[in-house]
């Protein structure tokens, strides 16, 4: 029986364990994905020596801590500098492990489907995995990004800089916090939403609540929105691609 795994902390329930070990039981599988809620990363060695092992997930908080572990990188997950899938192959027999991020390929492949010609510029709220991933996805679509944090940096606004022309002129809006996920729900990043326009795109990558209050403020404006459902969905159907595919 194969075996997949995701490591991460805390690690009480996972999307993927659920849609994995489901399709597995649907399509007659012989494979199993377990979970291992490590509380250090050295601890995920131990889940790299597992004898079946076929694939992994990663998540918070290894994206990036796992990195060294890897023995290889794919293009897009070194350049954010985050991996969410580890792809587990044999080469001149030793274990190879090698690092991809799929939440960029759930985002862009989303986003994709609903960018209108109108839509050049973006707003990138929080500047963690998320946004990392977000923001170079956006850069892939031709959008230019500029992120906004609760700290100033080189490339960052904060939120108290952000006027309402700077809203009008960036017609996509995307929510890469936590802030308004379950089951803070009454929580949203604190910007002018009265400069929202029906041109506005708001994208929020919390899935849950489905209606986030962001989502709520752009809906009430016009906007398009879009909630991290399709993006979640879209980097597990990438995973199983990546672990199914051959590769020399
Ligand atoms: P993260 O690494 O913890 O980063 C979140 C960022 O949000 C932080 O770097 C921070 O940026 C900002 N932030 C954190 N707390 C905040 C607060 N109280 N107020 C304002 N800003 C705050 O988390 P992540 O992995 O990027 O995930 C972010 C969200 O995306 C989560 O809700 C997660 O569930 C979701 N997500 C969804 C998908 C999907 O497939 N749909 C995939 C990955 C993540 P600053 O310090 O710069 O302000």
């Amino acid at each position: 029986m194969k075996q997949f795994a995701i490591i991460g902390y805390p690690l009480v329930q996972s999307f993927s364990a659920n849609l994995f070990n489901a399709k597995f039981e649907r399509e007659h599988i012989d494979a199993h994905y377990d979970l291992y809620p490590i509380q250090h990363i050295e601890e995920c060695k131990g889940i790299f020596d597992l004898p079946n092992l076929a694939g992994m997930n990663v998540t918070i908080p290894y994206k990036q801590a796992v990195i060294p572990y890897l023995d290889e990188l794919a293009e897009e997950a070194a350049a954010i500098g985050a991996v969410n899938v580890i792809k587990v192959s044999e080469r001149n027999g030793k274990r190879w492990l090698k690092g991809y991020n799929t939440d960029v390929i759930g985002f862009r492949e989303s986003m994709r489907l609903i960018l209108k010609p109108y839509h050049k510029q973006a707003l990138v709220f929080g500047t963690g995995g998320a946004s990392k991933a977000i923001s170079y996805g956006l850069k892939q679509l031709s959008i230019g990004v500029q992120l906004v944090s609760r700290t100033k940096k080189a490339d960052t606004l904060t939120y108290q800089e952000l006027t309402a022309d700077i809203i009008r002129n960036h017609t996509i809006l995307v929510n890469a916090t936590p802030l308004g996920m379950f089951p803070d729900t009454n929580d949203c990043v604190p910007i002018n939403y009265n400069a929202l326009t029906p041109d506005h795109l708001l994208y929020d990558a919390i899935y849950n609540p489905d209606k986030t209050l962001f989502l709520q403020h752009g809906e009430h404006a016009g906007a398009t929105i879009k909630n991290g459902l399709s993006m979640l969905n879209g980097q597990a159907r990438a995973a199983w691609q990546i672990w199914n595919q051959y590769e020399n």
